[in-house]
C-alpha cells in the first residue's frame, strides 16, 4: 500500500511519500536506543512537563489537525476536533495520574518476613523502546492512548501508523518534539507494513502494541511471540447492543444510532449487532431505522453532515460485499443498502439496517467497517446472550435494561472486555479498554494500560 494521502471525499491523491530506506530505519532504531538509555532514569515531573506542554500545542492546533485528519480519511470535522480535544485530556490524564499509578507497591509484610526479607518492594520500571503498529480510524487517539502512558512510563516510542495517514503520522512526531521530549524518545517511522517484521525483531525494540484487523495483529504476535516480546493487541469488533422490554426505547434508539455510526460506521467499539427482545422490536426497529434513514450524509468538512464518505474505495468494497451477501441470503434492508445517488465522487454508502440476518450470512460473523447495523430478534434473555456472544469477537457490548437480576446476568456472561448499560462504549483515559477473544488481549488506558509495558520488579532486600 503507498503511504499517501488519498482525499475520501474526492477519491484524489494529494501527497505522497517515500518509505524510508534501511539506513534511515537504522538510525531511527539507533536514536531510539540512546534516547531510552538517558530518558529512563528522568524523574516524572520531567516527562509529565513535556507531556502537558504537548497537551496544551494539541489544543492549540486542534482546528488545523482536525482539518489533516478529516482530509486523510473522511471522519467529520466535528468528530476530528473531539478525538483531538480528547487526546489533550488524555495526555493530562497520565501527566497527574502516572507517578502514583506506577509507585512502588508494599507487599503483604507477613510475607515480606515469610520469604526472609527485612523488607521487599514491588517496582514498575520501564521496558525499553516499544512499536507502535496503528490504525488510521482514530489517526490521533490510538497513538496518544499508546504514547501518552508509554512516555510517562519512561518507555520511548516507534509509530508505524496505517499507509494512508501520514500527515497527522507526522504530525505526531512533531508534536512531541515540540514539547520537549529529548531527540528519539518517539519517532515516527513512514514504513510500509512489509517492513515491520525486522523492526520487531530487532533486538532493540523491547515489545509492541497494535491496534487493527486480526490479521494484522496474528502476524505482528506470531514474530513476537518467536522473539519472546511482549505485546498487547486491541483487534476487531462486533459488539451486540441488547435491547430488553424495560429500555427507554426513544433513548435506545437514538443512542444507538450515535453508537453504529460514530466515525462514519468505522469504529471498533461502534455497536454493530442489535439483538431486540421480540416484545420491543417493532416499537425499537421502526425508531432505530427512521433514525439512521434522517443521517445527514455528506461532505465531512461541513458542519451539517453526520457521516462522510468511508475511509478508503477497498473498505467501500469490503462493506459492500457483507451488505450484499446477507441480501442474496436473505436479509432484507430496512434503509439504505446502496451508495448515496447524490455522491458519484467519493467513498460514500447509504446508512443501512438490515433484518432477517441468520448465521449462514458472512455479516453474522464477520466485522461490518461502516455504518450498517444488523437487527436479531430474540424471544428472551436467554436468548440475547446466546446470540451476543455468538460471534469470534469480544471488544465490548452495551444492554438496555432496568432491570436488575437482567443487569446481574448480562454481567456474568457476555463475553467481551467490556459491558456498557443503557449507555454507549466511549474510552475514558480512568478505564481499562480492550477486549477478549478474537478482538485482542491486554488493557490500554488506567493503571492497567500504563503497567502493561513495564517490568514489574520485585526488589528483595536480607
Ligand atoms: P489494518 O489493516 O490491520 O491496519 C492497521 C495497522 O497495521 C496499519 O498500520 C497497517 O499498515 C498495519 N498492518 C497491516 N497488516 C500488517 C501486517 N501483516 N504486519 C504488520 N503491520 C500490518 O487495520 P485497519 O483496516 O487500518 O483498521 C481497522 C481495524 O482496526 C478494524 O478491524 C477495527 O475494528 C480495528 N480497530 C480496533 C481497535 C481496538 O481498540 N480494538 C481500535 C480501532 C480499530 P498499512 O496501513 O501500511 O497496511
Amino acid at each position: 500500500m503507498a503511504i499517501a494521502t488519498v482525499n475520501p471525499t474526492t477519491g484524489e491523491t494529494l501527497k505522497t511519500f517515500d518509505a524510508l530506506n534501511a539506513g534511515e530505519i537504522e538510525d531511527h532504531l539507533i536514536r531510539a536506543e540512546q534516547a531510552f538509555e538517558q530518558y529512563r532514569d528522568t524523574s516524572f515531573a520531567y516527562r509529565a512537563e513535556r507531556l502537558l506542554k504537548a497537551a496544551d500545542l494539541l489544543d492549540a492546533d486542534r482546528d488545523s489537525i482536525a482539518r489533516t485528519m478529516t482530509t486523510e480519511m473522511g471522519k467529520t470535522l466535528a468528530a476530528a476536533r473531539a478525538e483531538a480535544a480528547k487526546c489533550a485530556k488524555t495526555m493530562r490524564w497520565y501527566a497527574t495520574h502516572a507517578e502514583e499509578l506506577l509507585a512502588d507497591e508494599q507487599p503483604d509484610p507477613a510475607d515480606v518476613q515469610d520469604s526472609g526479607a527485612a523488607r521487599a518492594v514491588v517496582r514498575y520500571r520501564p521496558m525499553g523502546t516499544v512499536l507502535a503498529v496503528m490504525p488510521w480510524n482514530f489517526p490521533l487517539w490510538q497513538v496518544v492512548r499508546f504514547a501518552a502512558p508509554a512516555l510517562m512510563a519512561g518507555n520511548t516510542g516507534l509509530l508505524k501508523h496505517a499507509s494512508n495517514v501520514p500527515q497527522t503520522a507526522l504530525y505526531l512526531d512533531e508534536l512531541f518534539r515540540r514539547a520537549g521530549f529529548p531527540e528519539g524518545c518517539f519517532q515516527t517511522l513512514l514504513i510500509g507494513s512489509g517492513a515491520v517484521e525486522e523492526i520487531l525483531r530487532d533486538p532493540r525494540v523491547a515489545a509492541a502494541t497494535l491496534t487493527g484487523s486480526e490479521g494484522a495483529g496474528r502476524s505482528v504476535a506470531s514474530i513476537a511471540g518467536d522473539e519472546v516480546k511482549k505485546t498487547v493487541l486491541e483487534l476487531g469488533g462486533s459488539d451486540p447492543f441488547l435491547v430488553l422490554p424495560s429500555a427507554d426505547l426513544d433513548k435506545a434508539a437514538r443512542v444507538g444510532v450515535t453508537a453504529r455510526v460514530q466515525n462514519n460506521g468505522q469504529s471498533c467499539i461502534a455497536a454493530k449487532r442489535f439483538i431486540v427482545h421480540t416484545d420491543v422490536y417493532d416499537a425499537f426497529a421502526e425508531r432505530f431505522t427512521a433514525g439512521m434513514a434522517a443521517l445527514a450524509v455528506g461532505d465531512p468538512m461541513d458542519e451539517n453532515t453526520d457521516i462522510g464518505p468511508l475511509s478508503s474505495k477497498q473498505g467501500r468494497s469490503d462493506l459492500e460485499e457483507l451488505v450484499d451477501d446477507a441480501v442474496h441470503r436473505g436479509a432484507r434492508a430496512l434503509c439504505g443498502g446502496r451508495r448515496p445517488p447524490a455522491h458519484s465522487s467519493g467513498w460514500f454508502y447509504e446508512p443501512t439496517v438490515l433484518d432477517g440476518i441468520t448465521r449462514e450470512m458472512r455479516i453474522h460473523h464477520e466485522e461490518a467497517f461502516g455504518p450498517v447495523a444488523t437487527l436479531y430478534r430474540v424471544a428472551d434473555l436467554d436468548e440475547a446472550v446466546k446470540v451476543a456472544n455468538d460471534t469470534p469477537f469480544g471488544l465490548s457490548s452495551n444492554a438496555w435494561t432496568h432491570d436488575a437480576d437482567e443487569q446481574a446476568r448480562v454481567a456474568r456472561d457476555l463475553q467481551a472486555g467490556g459491558v456498557y448499560f443503557n449507555g454507549m462504549t466511549a474510552s475514558h483515559p480512568g478505564l481499562p479498554f480492550g477486549g477478549a477473544k478474537r478482538s485482542g488481549y491486554g488493557r490500554e488506558l488506567s493503571g492497567h494500560g500504563i503497567r502493561e509495558f513495564c517490568n514489574m520488579t520485585t526488589v528483595w532486600y536480607g
